[in-house]
This record gives structure tokens, sequence and C-alpha cells, in this order.
């Protein structure tokens, strides 16, 4: 297997062989551009170091091939004392994790050679004492754990003992006292001499460089950011080449355009007679770029050039590391550019504009999870407000508060009517009700898998997680010297996971200000609303997936309208039994005989009649489904417990509770150790007689009734959890009488289809498609029927553990199980539309609005997918995507 690659002979798509910095620097080399000789050693040898944990077959070998070859480019040999080739060993995985793993320079250095180096730099003792004593750091944190802070205090002692404050005023005398003092300290930590043998070095340093992508940063760094775990990274290995030869020296980072903007110009920073680690360290102030000009002309010019090329070829705003030494400029990285999201749409449009790209292309370069974020409110920082820590950005949104420390405040304070954050240390099942009331939670511990991070994000809340400067009390926090107490007022912002003291004005997005109307595309002053519009609007006359919503009032229906929702792919009955309808349905529930049922069920229907009509009307000429009720009842009537005490209590004190003694009775009866795998759903209608039949009725009679307004309804009825066909062939029976007896000759055409949910439905789609008009996969129940999780508890229990091991790289119930889940969805459709051509299929599980799942649903060949109002854009833009997705390509 071929392990070892030269620059010359790699290019930018090999990416997953030779990860980001080695594919680009192979590009930039073909180019012709000024790259420092050098070679890159694959994903695939990490993979099986890691894999093996030890050495790789045949991977020594090409190493030394190619480092004689490299030897002989530079007319040099690693670590030849009279004149020593020194190279960088540098960590670049497929996908950038700045700053997660580890670099070391100056390998080929040793008491010999460092002799050497000074001769090549003209005599320059200090340079060479100081790239050997920035050797024996680096190699010894990375290769070997040496704890960093050990050589830290060696060069504090140092500048301390001189009497002086900065690095640069250490003479080569003291740096070699300094290489001194770090052997110590190397030798105290690993119990061995720093190794003088420059190939062991080499050797040493690429091992440390596969190993750092399974260090916890890294790990953590890849759970959040939804990189594969198995990946691995490539190590390149690089000629030295020095900024920091004196003045006629430097390094510098840029961009090809503003990475905020997008406006073209010459962006980036300059350090002239400094390593590219000072400019990260920020030891000195950087200059702006443009200063370069005056201080190297000829390098400036080059530069300038070498940026319009890496534009031109790439297509894209490239960022840039260089370094000049001795006036050579010398090309270090390059990549596309990190970018925030507002930058990525506007980019992209003005990209379009200059005839770079076309606009489906302009797809590929914006996500819907950069939609998703332009589409939280945002904090107004214009008046600087005072930061008080920072932690993860779990949920995102900006949102600000009284600070309470207990669920029962935070209650207790939002119904006076204020906004509250809640503060916990970590969040559990009990602060649910707090988590509810809150406008934010802020917890100093766990990540976003924690408990308070995936409910918070359930709910759609604003929350920051594992602010771990932060210490929670009982009824304070401190931050340092920094006291807050409950009551005063802090803001927190989901997205960058930044916290501060007051209230921080919030600005709603303009994008959703577009989406909702109020802001004109084409008068907007803003490039951004113009840039969404532009996209957006390509991606719809591109996408096969219809994109429909879940909504179950006129509100959510007519909101979604303006988000571009073509229908109602989900409307849930049960919230409209609950409020003051709650009282209905318990003398339903505790019915006696059947009259006593139907009287319940009369007054319930006209209610049902007039919720359906609302959301025909604001739905007007496009489908609604609407799913016959489907929880277990007993979650309409008290809590068991409750009752059973208050009953207790009653008895207790003498009193006859006749009432609640009969509730107490039914919830006893109708109690379930399993009620997610009880008498829910379908089992429901065919259990309770005129259940089902009261809501067809009332479907019926609002369509008509909106057909005689002179709109145009198209309802679906939707049974929801069938895993039989005779289950919907005797609810459909039913309906279809009533249905007739009701629409007459109104022309009003009402669809009966069905939930796929239980995956029994999923594996005898082929009889069910017989007696369903339509399919709708019910992907939550499904994801917790195929894998036997509990929806409503395995997230905040356990799937961190599950994250950790890599069991999956997200949740699930966030994003379809393509393998396991997607595969009954892909034979569920293929054999419901073999039995049924043209059978409409469509989702409305949570993953309707997920990005990764709606290219999925896609490529399945689903006819729509249906989601919460605020991901109907995501969802028309991730669609659009996919549609224009060629084969294979990565869609992240
Ligand atoms: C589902 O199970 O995916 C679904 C949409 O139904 P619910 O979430 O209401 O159970
Ligand atoms: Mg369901």
């Amino acid at each position: 297997m071929k392990f070892v690659y030269d620059f010359a002979e790699g290019n930018k798509d090999l990416k997953d062989l030779l990860g980001g910095k080695g594919a680009n620097l192979a590009e930039m080399t073909n180019l012709g551009l000024p790259v420092p000789p050098g070679f890159t050693i694959t994903t695939e040898a990490c993979q099986q170091y890691l894999h093996h944990g030890t050495h790789v077959d045949g991977l020594a070998a090409q190493i030394d091939e190619h480092l004689a070859a490299l030897e002989e480019k530079m007319g040099r040999r690693l670590g030849d004392p009279a004149d020593p080739l020194l190279v960088s060993v540098r960590s670049g995985a497929k996908f950038s994790m700045p700053g997660m793993m580890e670099t070391v320079l100056n390998v080929g250095l040793n008491d010999a050679s460092v002799d050497g180096l000074s001769r090549q730099a003209g005599g320059n003792d200090r340079f060479a004492w100081d790239s050997y004593r920035r050797l024996i750091q680096m190699f010894g944190k990375t290769v070997c754990d040496v704890p960093g802070h050990e050589f830290e205090q060696a060069l504090d002692d140092a500048k301390t003992a001189k009497g002086v404050h900065d690095d640069v005023q250490l003479d080569a005398d003291d740096l070699r006292a300094l290489v001194a003092a770090y052997k110590k300290v190397f030798v105290k930590h690993t119990g061995h001499e720093f190794p003088q043998d420059p190939r062991e070095q080499l050797d040493l340093a690429t091992e440390a460089v596969f190993r750092s992508w399974n260090a916890d940063r890294a790990v953590l760094y890849r759970r959040q950011e939804r990189i594969p775990t198995d990946l691995g990274t490539a190590v390149n290995v690089v000629a030295m080449v020095f900024g920091n030869l004196g003045a006629d020296s430097g390094t510098g980072v840029a961009f090809t355009r503003d990475p905020a903007t997008g406006e073209q110009g010459v962006y980036g920073d300059y350090l002239s007679n400094a390593q590219g680690e000072d400019v990260v360290a920020g030891i000195r102030n950087t200059l702006p770029l443009a200063d370069l000009e005056g201080l190297d002309k000829k390098s400036y010019d080059e530069l300038m050039q070498i940026m319009a090329t890496l534009e031109g070829h790439y297509r894209d705003l490239c960022d840039i590391e260089f370094t000049i030494e001795r006036g050579k400029l010398w090309m270090l990285q390059t990549r596309v550019g990190k970018r925030t999201a507002a930058a990525a749409f506007t980019i992209a449009a003005q990209l379009v504009d200059e005839g770079v790209i076309d606009l489906d292309e302009a797809l590929h370069r914006v996500s819907g999870a950069q939609l998703g974020q332009l589409m939280f409110p945002r904090f107004d920082l214009a008046g600087s407000p005072s930061s008080l820590t920072r932690g993860v950005g779990a949920s995102p949104g900006a949102a600000y508060g009284h600070v309470v420390f207990t669920s029962q405040r935070a209650v207790e304070v939002a119904a006076e009517g204020k906004p509250v954050i809640l503060v916990r240390r970590e969040t559990n099942p009990d602060d649910l009700p707090g988590m509810i009331a809150a406008n934010g939670i802020l917890t100093s511990r766990g990540g976003k898998t924690s408990h308070a991070a995936v409910v918070a994000r359930g709910m759609g809340k604003t929350c920051v997680c594992g602010a771990d400067e932060m210490v929670v009390g009982r009824d304070s926090f401190t931050i340092g010297a920094e006291t807050v107490r409950e009551g005063d007022t802090i803001s927190i912002d989901g997205t960058t996971g930044r916290v501060y003291l007051g209230e921080v004005p919030v600005r709603p997005s303009e994008v959703v200000q577009y989406f909702e109307g109020d802001l004109d595309p084409a008068n907007a002053n803003d490039p951004l609303v113009a840039a969404v519009h532009r996209i957006i609007t390509h991606a719809d006359s591109k996408r096969r997936l219809t994109v429909r919503t879940n909504a179950d009032t006129g509100l959510d229906a007519a909101r979604a309208r303006r988000f571009g929702a073509q229908g109602i792919g989900l409307c849930r009955t049960e919230h409209m039994f609950l409020g003051d309808r709650r009282e209905l349905v318990e003398r339903l529930i505790l019915a006696r005989n059947e009259t006593d049922r139907n009287e319940a069920l009369a007054a319930l229907q006209p209610l049902q009649r007039a919720d359906f009509l609302e959301i025909f009307r604001e739905m007007n000429g496009l489908p609604v489904t609407i799913r016959l009720i489907d929880p277990p009842l007993h979650e309409f009537l008290p809590s068991l417990e409750e009752l059973a005490v208050k009953v207790a209590v009653a008895h207790e004190q003498g009193q006859r509770v006749e009432h609640d003694e009969q509730m107490l009775a039914a919830v006893r009866r109708m109690h379930e150790q399993n009620p997610m795998l009880g008498l829910r759903g379908v089992r429901l209608g065919l259990v309770i007689p005129g259940l089902f039949a009261m809501q067809v009725r009332a479907i019926a009679e609002a369509a008509v009734a909106l057909a005689a307004e002179g709109g145009r309804p198209r309802p679906e009825i939707m049974v929801p959890l069938v895993g039989a066909v005779q289950e919907l062939e005797t609810v459909r029976t039913e309906a279809e009488k009533i249905i007739t007896s009701i629409v007459g000759d109104s022309g009003v055409d009402i669809l009966i289809g069905t939930m796929i949910e239980v995956p029994r439905a999923a594996l005898t789609a082929g009889q069910i498609a017989e007696a369903a008009e339509f399919f709708s996969f019910g992907t939550n129940d499904l994801t917790q029927m195929a894998w036997g999780f509990s929806r409503d508890d395995v997230e905040g229990a356990f799937f961190w553990r599950y994250l950790e091991l890599g069991i999956f790289g997200i949740s699930p119930f966030e994003s379809i199980d393509a393998d396991g889940v997607g595969r009954l969805v892909r034979i569920a459709a293929e054999e419901g539309r073999a039995a049924r051509p043209g059978l409409k299929l469509g989702v409305c599980g949570e993953h309707g609005g997920d990005p990764d799942s709606v290219h999925f649903f896609h490529e399945v060949g689903l006819d729509y997918v249906s989601c919460s109002p605020f991901r109907v854009p995501i969802a028309r833009l991730e669609a659009g995507r996919a549609a224009v997705t060629s084969e294979g390509s990565d869609h992240r």
C-alpha cells in the first residue's frame, strides 16, 4: 500500500487520503507556487497505526525513500551536523480541526546540528539556539506528554534571572542555558535523554501526530462538529523555512476576500522577524498585511499575484499562511477559507455576480445549518456588554433574564411575567418544569450532548453548557471575583456560548423578517437578504421534494405558509383535547355507558370542526394531513401519584371525594407500564367506539364548509401507529361511510392514508398500501421501535456514552439512521409503490427538517418532507441542494 506521497504526486481532490493541508500543499506545488518541498503520510497510515497501536508495515521504508528524495532536492541531509535539513511535522485531517492536533517544528536539530544551523543562518547563534529550545519544548509536550508549564516556567526563570520581560531580549548564551534547562525537564518527566537521532525524532513526532487524532479535545471537537471518528489524520513533513531570520523575514496570514462580508481586498496580518506560532500566540502586535508593501515590495507583489491565482483556481475565498525567509516568499498553507454563515451566503451570491460560479454551485457553497443559524435572534453588541464567561453554545438563540437556581424558582418567577435564566451545575429530568418556564438555560458542566443541551434543543430554547469557570452555589454563582446572585440579570448567547452581565438587547433575524414578508429582498440594503432570496429561490426551482409543515394551529399554519410550506404534512390533534376541553375528555374516559360517551363526543365534535376549518382556511388550496388522535388517553387524566395521595389524605380526614375516587379508579384501570407501546393511535380508535368517527366527521364537515365558502380544502386523513393492514381497513371502512354521507356532491375529495411508524408496517408495506392512498413515515416512533430506545428518556440519559464510543456520531432521533431505520423506510417505499403505483410518500418525523436526512429522503424518492415551521426554509434549501448534488459529492 502506498502510504507516502510527494507533494508533486497529490492534488486538492485527495483530501480523504492526504488531509486538507496535504492535498492543498500538493495542489499549490502543482500550480508552480513556491511551496517548500515535502511529503504527506496518508490518513490510511494513521488509521492502521491507531488500529494496531504500533508501527505500520512498510511505512518506514517509504519514509526513507521520500526523505532521501527531499534531501536530494534540498541538497541537505536531515540533521547533518555541518549543514542540516530541518523539517516540520504537521497534522492535517480531511476536515479542518483548528488547533486540535499537533505540530512539531525544527525536527532534525540536536547538539551537533545546532551549530550547522547557526552557520546556515550566517553565524546567527541566537536563532539556532532559539530553534533548538523550541524543538525540545514542542517535542517534549507533544511526543512525550511533558507538562508544558514546566518549560514555560524555565523560560520565565531565564527572563527573571536576566531581568528582562521579552523572549527576544534573551541572547544566544541565555538560550544555550535554556536548552540545558529544558533537557533537564525532559529527563525528569521521561526518564531518558532528549533523542539526538534526527530520524528517531521524525518517527516519534509522526506517531505523536497520529495519536493526537484521539486526544480528548480532538474527540470532543469531532463530536460537536459531527466529523466521523474513523478518518484519521495525515502527517505533512515539510522542509523548514524560517520567518525569524531578521528584518527581511517574517510570517503572515491572509484572506483573498473579507471573510465577514465577502468584499475583495487585502485582508490579513503580518509579523516581521517571527515564526507562525508567534502570530497565533499574540506575543507581538501584527501589522496589517497592506503594510508589507512598504517593507518588502517584491514579496508583497508576488503574494498578491498568488492570491489572485488561488482565488481563480479554487473559485472561492481562500485563506493562506505564508513565510518570508530573507526576502523569499514561501506558501505554507491554503484552504478554502472558513466564514460566518452570513458571509457564506453573500460570498456565494457575489461569486455568481462575478461569473465565477453558477447558481447550482452557489447552492453547494451554503448549507441548511448556516441558514438555520441566520434565523435565530442575535444580541446587538453595539453597546459592548460586559462579558462574564464563555461555555459551549449548546442550543442557539439569544436570551436574557433574571438568574434563578432552581426549577421551582424558575416557574415562580416566570409566573410573575419576568424573563428567567435557569442556572444549574447540570440539569436532570426533575428540572424540566423550570427549563420550560425559563427563557434560557446555563450550566457549568457538560457539553452539547448533556441533558440540558439535548432537552433545550428539543424545546428550541437557548442554552449554554459547560461554562466551567463558573462556580454554582445555592443562590449565587461566582466567576473569579465576580458574584452573580438570584435576581440579577444576565444574557446568554446559545450560538457563541458567551455569557454577559446585564440585559443585552436582542435583534430579530433579518432573514426571518424576510421570510415573514417584512423585508423586500429587492429593496433591502442588506446584501444578506438579497443573497438568501436568490439562493433559496434557486433551490426551489431545482428541488424535487415538496416541503410541508407540521402545524396544528391556524397561527402556525399561516407562518409556515409564509415560510414557503406547501401544505401540512402532520396536524397532530392531541393538543386540541387539552385546556378547557380536558373536562369533556374526562367525561369521555369516565363514561359508564354509550349514552354518556356519545354525549361527550357530540360536545367535542363542533369544537374539532372549528379547529379544522381554521387550518383548512389558512392552507386553502394546499394539502392538509390530519392525524387522528394518537397518545394514550390517560395522558389527559391527572397523575396517578398525585390523585392517590389526594384521595388517601381525604380518606384519612374522613371525607368522601366521589369524583376523585372515580377518576383514580379510571387512572388505575388505564395505567400502562409502557404507554408508548400501549393503547394509543389506531388501537385507541378501535377500542373506544365513536372517537375516530367523531374526528372524521369534523374533518369532512369542515372541508364541506370551506368548499361552501368558495375555498379549496384538500384534507388527508392519517391513521397513526398502524402495524397491520386489517387495523387500517377497519378504520377506513367506517371513515369512508361517514365521508360519503357528508361530502355528497360538494366536490370535496378526502384521501385516507397511514403513518408508517411501526417496524411491522414498514415490513408489510405492500399489504398496507392496498388500503392507503399515502404513507407518511413517522421516523420518531420508527426510530424508537427499530432501536428499542425510549424516545423520551435515552437522549438525556445515556447517549453521551454512545456518542463517546462512536456507536453513532449523532443521535438517531436527530438525523436518520440510514442503515437501520432508513432501510425500513426504503423497503416500505419500494414495496408500497410496487403494490400501488403513485402512492404518495412523505415523512413527518423530526427528521423531515434535518439537513442530512433531507438528502436521504430525496435519494429514497419520497414526495415530500414535513417539518416544524422554522425549519421549512432549511428543508427547502437542502432539498434543492440534494437535487443538484452530484453523485458521491459531500454536501456538508
Ligand atoms: C413520529 O412518530 O415520527 C411522528 C411524527 O409522530 P409523533 O412524534 O407524534 O409520535
Ligand atoms: Mg408517532
